[in-house]
């Protein structure tokens, strides 16, 4: 019996990662006259992954990581303007509408009363609020949860600290790595409605435990009824 829906954010209830792919674009075009784009490309996400720990996810730790990068490759010669060009890059993802996935308002509108409904997703504290606000969706949730990272032991002190049983959780999101495995991982359920982009460091390999994948969110409720 699943008594809380957790609903992932990013590339689940709203469009996220085309905008960083853009925006990796755009950086690429920057730094054109210093290097090729593929070798751009993997030092960008060198530098993001050498980040994490220190900065943990979102737009913020991103612009970091492009300046850093931007830097490196340049061995310093990049100028003022271009450095500003990098922040507004930023700070126009920062600012951006949110853009509601297919469904996703009704799904929510269709499960209020019949379960508990949380928003459980990574990332920057005070993006992800403004992004929740701005997207019309808040008052569907009973619960919002940012964490650092969503793996098995996150998922083990939410679900501990409010006293949900495994068994009766339901994630969904878009990713199989942070959505997926560690709540199957822990025995609770888990549903994944893919996204087209997935960021190289959402991927996994190998093979993989069996999972419902939904084609969009409308098919929610119903999936939810049948036995
Ligand atoms: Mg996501």
């Amino acid at each position: 019996m699943i008594r809380v829906i957790a609903f992932d954010a990013d590339d689940t209830l709203w469009h996220n990662e085309i905008h960083f792919r853009s925006t990796e674009a755009a950086f690429r075009e920057l730094l054109r006259p210093y290097h090729d784009e593929a070798w751009i490309d993997a030092r960008l996400f060198e530098t993001e992954m050498r980040n994490l720990r220190r900065y943990g996810y979102g737009i913020k730790a991103f612009m970091l990581s492009m300046i850093e990068t931007a830097l490196e490759l340049t061995e310093g010669r990049i100028t003022g303007p271009e450095i500003q060009r990098i922040l507004e890059l930023g700070q126009d993802m920062l600012a951006r509408p949110v853009e509601l996935l297919p469904h996703a308002s009704d799904c929510l509108r269709a499960l209020s009363g019949r379960c508990r409904l949380w928003l459980l997703t990574k990332g920057d504290l005070l993006d992800q609020e403004s992004k929740l606000a701005r997207s019309g969706l808040g008052d569907h949730f009973e619960e919002v949860v940012v964490v650092s990272e969503k793996d098995e032991t996150t998922y083990r002190d939410v679900l501990d600290r409010r006293g949900v049983p495994p068994a009766e959780f339901l994630m969904v999101g878009n990713s199989v790595k942070s959505d997926i495995l560690p709540v199957l991982a822990l025995g609770g359920h888990a549903l994944q409605v893919p996204y087209p982009e997935t960021w190289i460091h959402e991927r996994v390999e190998g093979e993989l435990p069996r999972f419902p994948v939904l084609e969009h969110l409308g098919l929610l409720p119903a999936w939810l009824e049948t036995p």
